[in-house]
């Protein structure tokens, strides 16, 4: 497939308000690719490479793909580098640099680029490291450059610099490919939860392959189970059948651990492989795990080695910003709480009932010094869950997940099989909410120069769409705006993105990305925002009221990990009942 057929996609995607089109212009491209191409395809609209956990970065920063557009069009750095300033975006400089060429490479701009061509450069790219890594770099983008049309080039750059952003989604592309091959929905989305990787997935189904073969594997992380949220212990036993494992909710990282033979690798909710980040826990789970192969699910928390004690969320994050692993695993010292088992030994246990995944981990896992089972008990009584979810409290865990002792384990759901207990917010809304930044408005006075007010949202997992819920502006401190001017400029788009409904008209919009969490006074009934339009009164959605930016940036989340617009609706509900 000639590139320019995939740059022809891109550009409808990019300029469309409407998720169908986006699916119908993406369904054509796959179902115009060659087989062997479908991969590249859709790793390319995705805007990385490989899926995350392989973690192959291009490593290109913006000067660097500025040097290699100057070589490529004959315009000098410098000026390059101006109208960079001026426009903030590498692509529209690419774009402008590549159609008023002045020499350069331009006499070896003959043969069209094929996808397959630039897919395989790219990596290349990214491949390179160590003495000369740059050097390289620069001239394989700029063997790309020399050939590429304006237009080409405009994604080329956006791409390599990891600014492509198109705000397709997996699931966008699960829609996609089921057009494209007249495939199940359902089968796509299946095997995507067992094996996350879409390009994967989609030269499977390009292969005309069944999507039944693709099994859950050793080393490559699995779609984690969410839990959905209410607020008090009859209703939560009462959802789950009257009886429920209670487990301590720990406030640290999710931690999917895969171990085969004597290697352990670690993978974040967002799939990222996050093992070189603790070692101590590698080192701890080799020790306690007796099994060849497993794969475990578990909550690493930082801890006060002095007391013992657990401590938040935010002590566990110094720890990723540190270089040097090795001080940080001494300054911030972590631990491991194990609270399921997915797979061991050639059994695949998602499909058994918690309570049996329960007793096994109990078998493989011998709790030792960083590696503990995360602590529960079986109830069919709300006062002793109360009871329970105070202690779990006072020792500073965020409460309790209760889950269904028969249910299985769904990847990639937020289902009602496992139901968070957190605070109670029965009076006020005194728990937190996890909204993506939509848009933005100017600021005034001494925010000039920075965005003054956020448009915020909540995702819909069934739609796949976004619905605005707020626009916040306070909580903010002068440096937070600043470096949220900063980090929101690559998602900045021309027009609202296609997943997000809002009957406001924000100064600037974005690319859903960003997830900030916020607390407010209460859930209020709005005419102004799209969350549960109708669902309450006919015209009217619901809104946070005076909502504030709680200062935790929620980076670890992916705007579909966001609070979504049914636990919105629950808060609501429950609000209300208290106040009647
Ligand atoms: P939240 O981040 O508020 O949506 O809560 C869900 C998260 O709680 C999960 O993704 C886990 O990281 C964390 N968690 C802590 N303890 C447990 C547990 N016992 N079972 C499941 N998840 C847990």
């Amino acid at each position: 497939m000639l590139f320019q057929e995939l740059v022809r996609a891109l550009a409808v995607v990019e300029a469309t308000t409407q998720r169908t089109a986006v699916v119908r212009a993406l369904a054509t491209l796959l179902r115009n690719a060659e087989v062997g191409e479908v991969d590249k395809v859709v790793y390319f609209v995705l805007g990385d490479l490989k899926p995350p956990w392989v973690g192959l970065e291009l490593g290109v920063a913006e000067k660097l793909c500025l040097r290699a557009l100057s070589k490529a069009s004959g315009i000098s750095l410098s000026e390059l580098e101006n109208w960079y300033k001026r426009l903030g975006d590498v692509g529209e400089v690419a774009r402008r640099a590549l159609a008023s060429r002045r020499g350069g490479l331009v006499a070896s701009r003959q043969k069209p680029l094929e996808v397959t061509e630039v897919y395989d450069t790219l990596v290349k790219v990214a491949r390179a490291t160590g003495g000369g890594a740059q050097d390289l770099k620069i001239s394989l983008l700029t063997s790309l450059f020399a050939r590429a049309t304006p237009e080409e080039g405009k994604y080329i750059a956006r791409f390599v610099v990891g600014k492509l952003r198109l705000g397709v989604a997996d699931m966008t592309l699960v829609d996609a490919l089921s057009e494209a091959f007249g495939v199940d929905r359902e089968a796509v989305e299946r095997a995507y939860h067992l094996h996350p990787d879409m390009g994967k997935i989609a030269r499977h189904v390009a292969e005309g392959r069944p999507l039944g073969e693709i099994k859950i594997t050793v080393g490559v992380p699995i779609l984690p189970m969410l839990a959905q949220r209410l607020s008090t212990a009859s209703e939560i036993l009462s959802k789950l059948g009257g009886s429920a494992i209670c487990e301590y909710k720990y406030d640290g990282e999710r931690a999917q651990i895969h171990l085969s033979g004597g290697s352990v690798k670690i993978f974040s909710r967002r799939l990222e492989d996050i093992t070189h980040s603790y070692p101590d826990v590698v080192k701890a789970v080799r020790e306690a795990v007796s099994a060849g192969e497993a794969i475990l699910e578990g909550e690493i928390v930082a801890v006060d080695v002095d007391t013992g004690e657990m401590l938040s969320f935010q002590e566990l994050m110094h720890r990723k910003r540190k270089h040097d692993v090795s001080t940080a695993v001494e300054m911030y010292p972590a631990e491991l709480y194990l609270f399921d088992l997915l797979y061991v030994d050639g059994e695949d246990l998602t499909r058994e009932p918690l309570i049996y995944r329960r007793v096994r981990l109990s078998e493989v896992v011998e709790e030792r010094e960083g590696v503990h089972i995360a602590h529960w008990r079986l109830f069919d009584n709300p006062e002793e869950v109360d009871l329970f979810f105070h202690e779990a409290t006072s020792l500073g865990t965020e409460g309790l997940i209760c889950k269904s002792p028969l249910s299985t384990y769904e990847m990639g759901a937020r289902g009602w099989n496992w139901i968070k207990y957190k605070v109670d917010y029965r009076s006020e809304m005194v728990d937190t909410v996890d909204l993506v930044v939509v848009g933005a408005f100017y600021g005034r006075g001494k925010r000039t120069g920075v965005y003054g007010a956020f448009l915020m949202a909540a995702y819909d997992p069934t739609g796949d769409m976004f619905y605005t819920v707020c626009k916040v502006g306070s909580g903010f401190a002068e440096a937070d705006l600043k470096k949220l001017y900063d980090m929101l400029q690559p998602y900045r788009i021309p027009q609202r993105h296609p997943r997000v409904s809002s009957k406001l008209e924000a100064d600037v919009w974005f690319t859903p990305g960003v997830v900030l969490e916020v607390v407010g006074a209460e859930i209020t009934l709005s005419p102004l925002h799209t969350c549960c339009l109708g669902s309450v009164k006919p015209g009217v959605g619901l809104a946070v009221r005076f909502p504030r930016f709680t200062g935790r940036y929620r980076l670890d989340k992916s705007p579909e990990q966001a609070t979504t617009v049914g636990e919105m609706l629950d808060m609501y509900k429950r609000q209300r009942k208290v106040q009647l």
